[in-house]
């Protein structure tokens, strides 16, 4: 038997659109939102598998979800990913653009193809969803949405000039989208990880590459996927109110 809980907690009431939900970052956030009130719709581009696992352990915790199936790249696919949402559950107050990928390689040896595979999910994927979420909320001048950049966006990330420059360029977007969306009551901002440990981080099971990186980081370990749950959390919620165009470092 399923309980539906209400009352309890800071997002009772509100509609969470998290990209890329299946793991990692993305389940994380999704289980924290859910864990403090809100419905969810979970995102996967592949992983069918992984994204129905989030939503029944969300249905175990009383709160509601659906599975939307989209590539973040596709304008139509998420076009109906958020007509679904918005079918299911009327509204969609937060999105969380955390969709992403990495494809690595030297700059001078990149292909046109890593380069367009990386900035179509990370960058141009954001806008679609962004494209399809914000009228609604402008119609109801209300609503949060949050970025997952990355400090590679901030410091350059050797072997990956791809995906450093799709998440640079996500601060940019996300600097703008907050000076235009303002009065309309929307307030976007952005969290940039450090390490996290995700199937995208596999790498820093290899000791050299641990050690060197380890050794850099003051609080002496990696972050892990909760770390950043809680300040997306934070971002999409009434305490957060007058912040806006922000990008926070957990790292
Ligand atoms: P992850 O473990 O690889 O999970 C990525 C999730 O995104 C999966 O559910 C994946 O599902 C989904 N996804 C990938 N491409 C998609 C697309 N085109 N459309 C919809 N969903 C898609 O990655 P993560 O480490 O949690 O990373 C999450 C976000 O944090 C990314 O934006 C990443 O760049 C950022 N970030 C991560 C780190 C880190 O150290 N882990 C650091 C800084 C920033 P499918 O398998 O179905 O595609």
């Amino acid at each position: 038997m399923r309980i539906k809980v209400t009352g309890m907690g800071r997002f009772d009431g509100k509609v969470v659109v998290v990209t890329g939900s299946g793991r990692g970052i993305g389940r994380a956030t999704a289980l924290a939102f859910a864990r403090e009130g809100a419905d969810v719709v979970v995102n996967v581009s592949k992983s069918v598998d992984e994204g129905n696992a989030v939503v029944e352990e969300i249905k175990a915790l009383g709160r509601g979800a659906i599975m939307a199936k989209a590539d973040v790249a596709n304008e139509a696919e998420v076009e109906k990913m958020i007509k679904t949402a918005i079918d299911h559950f009327r509204k969609v107050d937060v999105l969380v653009n955390n969709a992403g990928i990495g494809i690595s390689s030297m700059s001078y040896k990149m292909t046109k193809e890593q380069w367009d595979a990386v900035v179509d999910v990370n960058l141009t994927g954001v806008f679609n969803c962004f494209r399809a979420v914000v009228p609604r909320m402008m119609e109801r001048r209300s609503g949060k949405i949050i970025n997952i950049s990355s400090v590679a966006g901030i410091d350059g990330f050797i072997g990956n000039i791809n995906y450093a420059a799709s998440k640079g360029g996500l601060l940019a977007f996300n600097r703008t989208a907050a000076t235009e969306l303002g009065r309309y009551g929307i307030n976007v901002n952005a969290v940039a990880p450090g390490i996290i440990e995700t199937q995208m981080t596999e790498w820093i099971k290899i000791p050299k590459y641990r050690d060197m990186y380890l050794s850099r980081i003051p609080l002496g370990r990696f972050g892990k996927p909760e770390d950043i749950a809680s300040v997306v959390l934070f971002l999409a919620s009434e305490e957060a109110n007058y912040i806006t165009g922000q990008v926070i470092r957990v790292d």
